[in-house]
Formats: structure tokens, C-alpha cells, sequence
């Protein structure tokens, strides 16, 4: 038999559905791929047996003729998402003992449609980070190197470990949040696909808040068209949530193929950062011209507000998570250090259950939001983003169909190399991905070429709300041109 983790989402979903191997088997070698890489460290928790109860129940449904969209396909899921019964930690050393007594809506719409967990992935310590060294799990490994060289580089982040497994052929696809960017970017720099939706698409409810008017669920695949299948399940109305949209969900995967001509695609001079480097550019171009040979048309626009969305971003981001994160007191659930007095106890269950960088999100929150600076701060960069998202609305009232942009501001970096003495190194990561974030907006990264190391590049396009089938109409586009990527299998 071929490989079995070597199948993309759909040729392994059509391969189950022509009874060419079972989900069990399916599923039992993404366990062995999995026990092989260990050394990534992408994921936190492995579910074998609950893996294999479930592909077993696969099997059982394909043999009476039935069988969901996603029946027998084994997933990783992200650490940040609640599953029943099974320990969930946002890889947190507060949450190190949580095993939630409810499931996630978005995961709890994929095993609904038949597909199997094989674990939880490893991410940023409550999904704050964009290289995945803030867990408490320890760092995730790339499975992608440098030509000839051995240095470790980080998958990305916040989302990782599910980014490193997808990439590694250790998942078929896996679930991941995008606050910020922590969708798209570990995406790019895995040479996989990744789609932040638009907020309200899928339900936030079960999934650990980092800051609940950014934070977006969505998948990550080694193809577009796999994306756009995962999507159809983990997105839907949610009464739950009441940020949910009640929008019909279409069949993404129509969009797979489908004509790009006569649609309009903004080039945004401000994306165009002083310093950038030539092959991010020239990966820009390149894609611009694939999609103006797909019949598509380019055109100049304006962002002008795009240079205050990451200091804004730094602001709101951290603000509504002091709030979320209050919840962790060592009351109701989690690690708790007993102290003198109910105060103490507060103080010591937080400062040792929260890692540096969660604190200083913690902190600049609280600071932002305190009276004084309430106006100065907080309030200014809520006004910011008002702005940020008419900008969009203004190209978008104008008759733009989709933004291409880079993804990245570069390819992956190596563990410990950036923001150990300036957090703010680490920041910048974020430059083309926030934006989207702060006016709601869905994008999605595909990966386009390799640098000159051999790295893996992402560019990203973001569209209209709840045009995500534009996006896979155009990611479709520039996949076909760039063609796939796949890391040397150095770990196995
Ligand atoms: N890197 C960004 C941050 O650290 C975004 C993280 C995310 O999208 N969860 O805030």
C-alpha cells in the first residue's frame, strides 16, 4: 500500500469512500507518523485510542453505506479548542490539569461530519506569540530547514504545532485561531495553506478567548481545496456565540477551479515595507502576474491607515485579554498555589501559572484600560481601527474584489533568534496579518515559492466578509501556478 499520510484531504476522503484502505488503517498510519516526530513537538496531547474508537465507528458507517463529509479523515486539533473529556491547556502551566466537560461548536461540527482526533496540537501559551516558543510544552520544531544546514527554526505561531503536523504529513488538516495573524503566518512559513475566516463565520464558543473580538477559528490543509472542505464543516450559525453570523454556509469547494476573470485585485503601496526584502517582493510580483494571466485584473490602491494597525493591534489585543484572562484565579479550575489569604492565593496561582510573555500581555492590558489612560490609549486605538476597516470598505465599496499582499515579512526564523531582548522583533512578525483581524475581514495564505535557503513563502489575500469563496477561487489560482511544497523528512 502507498503511503497514507502522503494523500491530500480529498484524494484520501475520495480513496475512503472507494473502500481503497479503511479509516482505521488511515488513521493508524498518521499514529506511527506521529510517534516519529516526536521531536517537533507538535503536539501536546496524542489521543490513540480515542483515534482509533473513532475511525473504527468510520469504518462502521462506510460498511452501511453512510458516512459525513469528513468521515474517517484524522485531524489534529489546536490546544485551544475544549474537548470533551480530554485534557485541553491553551499550553498553559495555569491550565495544566483542565479537562473540560464540553466540546467546542467547530469541533464538535467536525467529529459531526465523521472526522477522527488524533490529538491536541501545540501553540503559543493562550495563543499569544508568532513562533510558538511562549508554550509551556516547549517549543514546536519545524519540519522545514535550511539548505544544508541543521539549525531548528520555529514553525510559526501561534497555532504551530498544528501548522509543523499538517506540514510533516502527521495530519491530514488540523484546526487552528487566528487573533492576529496565528492562522496565516505559521501557515507560510510551513509551506501549507491556512484561512483566517470572517469573524462570526465559525462559532467562538468552547475555544479558549484570547481577545474575543479578533479571535477566529479556521483550518489549516496541505491543499486549497482541502481547506474549503474543512471550512464547510467547522463554519455555521451558533446560537451560543452570539458574535455568530447566521449566513448560509456554501459548498466551498465549488469555488475550487472556478474563472478568476474580470476579478479585480488591490496592490497596496503600503504593503510595500521600507527595507523588505527583495524576494518577498519578487514574490509579490510573481504572484500578481499569475493571477493577471488567470485573466484577472490589477489594480493600485490605498490603505493609508495599514502603518498604525500593529501599534493598534498591541493595544486592543492585549486589553481584551487582561479581561479574559481574569477568569484565572485558581478558584474555579486550573492550577492553584495556595497563599495567606484569598489575595495572596490570586497573586501566587497567577504569577506562577502565566509564563513572561502572558504576563506582559497581561499588564499592558491593564494599563491600557485603567482610568487616565483609558482615552489615551484604549479608546485612540479603538478609533484607529474604525479606520483601518474603512479603508478596506472604501476599496471594497470601489469594486476591489480581493488583496494580495505578502503574508510574511519573511521566511521562518530560527528558535531563540528573535525577541529575546525586544519583544517588539516579534511584533512585527504580525505587520501584514493584523490588519485583517481588526476590521473582521476573512484571508487566507498560500504558499507560493521557496527563498533562496530553500524556506517555504506565503501570500496572503483577503477578501470581502463572507467572500471566502473568492479567496479559494484565487488560492486555487496561484496554488495550480506555484505548485506544492513538502519539507525533507529529516525527523522520521
Ligand atoms: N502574533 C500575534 C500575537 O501574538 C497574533 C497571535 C494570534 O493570532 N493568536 O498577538
Amino acid at each position: 500500500m502507498s503511503d497514507l499520510t502522503a494523500f491530500t484531504l480529498a484524494q484520501a476522503r475520495d480513496a475512503l469512500r472507494n473502500k481503497e484502505f479503511s479509516a482505521l488503517e488511515l488513521t493508524d498510519a498518521h499514529l506511527a507518523a506521529m510517534e516519529k516526530a516526536r521531536g517537533l513537538n507538535a503536539f501536546v496531547l496524542e489521543t490513540p485510542d480515542r483515534a482509533r474508537d473513532m475511525a473504527r465507528a468510520s469504518d462502521a458507517r462506510f460498511a452501511k453505506g453512510e458516512g459525513g463529509p469528513l468521515e474517517g479523515l484524522p485531524l489534529g486539533i489546536k490546544d485551544l479548542f475544549c474537548t470533551d473529556g480530554m485534557r485541553t491547556t491553551a499550553c498553559s502551566h495555569i491550565l495544566d490539569n483542565f479537562v473540560p466537560t464540553y466540546e467546542s461548536t467547530v469541533t464538535a461540527n467536525l467529529w459531526r461530519d465523521g472526522a477522527v482526533l488524533l490529538g491536541k496540537t501545540n501553540n503559543d501559551e493562550f495563543a499569544m506569540g508568532s513562533s510558538n516558543e511562549t508554550s509551556h510544552s516547549g517549543p514546536v520544531v519545524s519540519p522545514w530547514r535550511r539548505r544544508g544546514s541543521d539549525v531548528k527554526l520555529v514553525p510559526g505561531g501561534s497555532s504551530g504545532g498544528s501548522a509543523a503536523a499538517v506540514a510533516a504529513g502527521l495530519c491530514i488538516g488540523a484546526t487552528g485561531t487566528d487573533t492576529g495573524g496565528s492562522i496565516r503566518q505559521p501557515a507560510a512559513f510551513c509551506g501549507i495553506v491556512g484561512l483566517k475566516p470572517t469573524y462570526g463565520r465559525c462559532s467562538r464558543w468552547g475555544i479558549v478567548a484570547f481577545a474575543s473580538s479578533l479571535d477566529q477559528a479556521g483550518p489549516f490543509a496541505r491543499s486549497v481545496r482541502d481547506c474549503a472542505i474543512l471550512l464547510r464543516s467547522m463554519a455555521g450559525h451558533d446560537p451560543k456565540d452570539t458574535t455568530s453570523v447566521d449566513v448560509t454556509v456554501p459548498d466551498y469547494e465549488k469555488s475550487i477551479g472556478a474563472s478568476i476573470k474580470g476579478m479585480r485585485i488591490g496592490i497596496a503601496k503600503e504593503y510595500r515595507l521600507p527595507g523588505m526584502a527583495a524576494e518577498i517582493e519578487g514574490l509579490w510580483q510573481q504572484g500578481a502576474q499569475w493571477l493577471k494571466d488567470a485573466g484577472a485584473q490589477l489594480i493600485d490602491i490605498s490603505l493609508p491607515m495599514t502603518k498604525y494597525a500593529l501599534p493598534a493591534y498591541y493595544i486592543v489585543a492585549p486589553a481584551e485579554a487582561s479581561s479574559n484572562l481574569a477568569r484565572y484565579d485558581g478558584v474555579r479550575y486550573g492550577l492553584r498555589v495556595a497563599g495567606r489569604d484569598v489575595i495572596d492565593m490570586y497573586e501566587r496561582t497567577r504569577a506562577s501559572g502565566f509564563g513572561k510573555e502572558v504576563r506582559r500581555r497581561v499588564m499592558i492590558g491593564t494599563y491600557v484600560l485603567s482610568a487616565g489612560y483609558y482615552d489615551a490609549y484604549y479608546l485612540r486605538a479603538q478609533k484607529v481601527r474604525t479606520l483601518i476597516k474603512r479603508d478596506f470598505e472604501k476599496c471594497f465599496g470601489e469594486g476591489i474584489d480581493a488583496i494580495l499582499t505578502p503574508a510574511t515579512p519573511s521566511a521562518a526564523f530560527a528558535i531563540g533568534e528573535k525577541g529575546r531582548a525586544d519583544p517588539i522583533e516579534m511584533y512585527l512578525n504580525d505587520v501584514f496579518t493584523v490588519t485583517v483581524n481588526m476590521a473582521g475581514l476573512p484571508g487566507i495564505s498560500v504558499p507560493s515559492g521557496l527563498d533562496g535557503q530553500g524556506l517555504p513563502l506565503g501570500l496572503q489575500l483577503i477578501g470581502r466578509p463572507f467572500e471566502e469563496e473568492t479567496l479559494f477561487k484565487l488560492g486555487a489560482v496561484i496554488e495550480r501556478a506555484a505548485g506544492n511544497f513538502k519539507p525533507e523528512p529529516w525527523w522520521a
